[in-house]
């Protein structure tokens, strides 16, 4: 199996690395990440320029990096370095949970694999505990565990996975669409002129069976995802109430 490895994070993210090392347990592995990071970069790519790769040395990988967004470097990394059969993208430093499926380019970069019709999966584990050490031997079995457990359902083609530090289980979820927790921040910048900041504000009260929920309970979240994003239930009851003729 040949497994390209990417993420939003950029290419010398430890979250990377880790992500690489476990893979390389499944398969034969070639890194292909952006140059400097590209967190909430969602789908974007690059098409008003064109995009280049350098060879970088990662001890023990073959790797490339790339001046574009996640989604730049799967398909650029199928096109060079394929056939690929499987993407895998993260460890993110921080966690793509409900809401934050829209923004992530680290589920895009799965996303974008599973559009070239490449399984593809993302990793997220909590900001905070990323920088630490320590945390790394906890979160990885899991990703491992988890990544075994998705091998094993094929028809599976696009996966969202949240690894809390303190997980004891797994559990399959559902995103978390409680309604948008983006917040807008006015400020003033040293010349006086006014600025802005996006931030979030954290929603309580994660619905069972949700990502959220799982992680807030310290189970590693287990999301399939679709790139269908028809609403199933209005498109019938639009055809029921106003059907349309052809
Ligand atoms: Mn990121």
């Amino acid at each position: 199996m040949r497994i390209l490895i990417s993420n939003d994070d950029g290419i010398y993210s430890p979250g990377l690395a880790a992500l690489a090392t476990v893979a390389m347990r499944f398969g034969e592995v070639v890194i292909v990440a952006p140059d400097v990071e590209q967190s909430s970069m969602s789908q974007a790519i690059t098409s008003s320029r064109p995009i280049s790769f350098r060879k970088t040395a990662l001890p023990g990988f073959e790797a490339y990096r790339v001046n574009g967004t996640p989604s730049d470097c799967v398909a650029l990394g199928a096109f060079n370095w394929g056939p690929i059969d499987l993407v895998l993208s993260g460890i993110n430093l921080g966690e793509n949970l409900g809401n934050a499926i829209w923004y992530s380019g680290t589920v895009a970069a799965a996303k974008q694999a599973a559009l070239l019709n490449i399984r593809g999966l993302a990793f997220s584990m909590p900001a905070g505990e990323a920088d630490k050490e320590p945390a790394y031997p906890l979160i990885l079995p899991w990703l491992e565990k988890a990544l075994v457990l998705l091998l094993a359902h094929p028809d599976i083609r696009l996966a969202n996975v949240n690894i809390p530090t303190a997980a004891h289980g797994m559990q399959w979820t559902r995103q978390s669409c409680r309604q948008y927790d983006g917040k807008v921040v006015p400020a003033t910048d040293p010349m006086g002129r006014k600025n802005f900041w996006y931030t979030v504000t954290p929603i309580t009260g994660a619905e069972e069976g949700t990502d959220r929920w799982a992680v807030a309970n310290n189970y590693v979240s287990i999301t399939p995802l679709r790139l269908d994003l028809t609403d199933d239930r209005m498109l019938e009851e639009g055809q029921l109430r106003h059907p349309l003729h052809r």
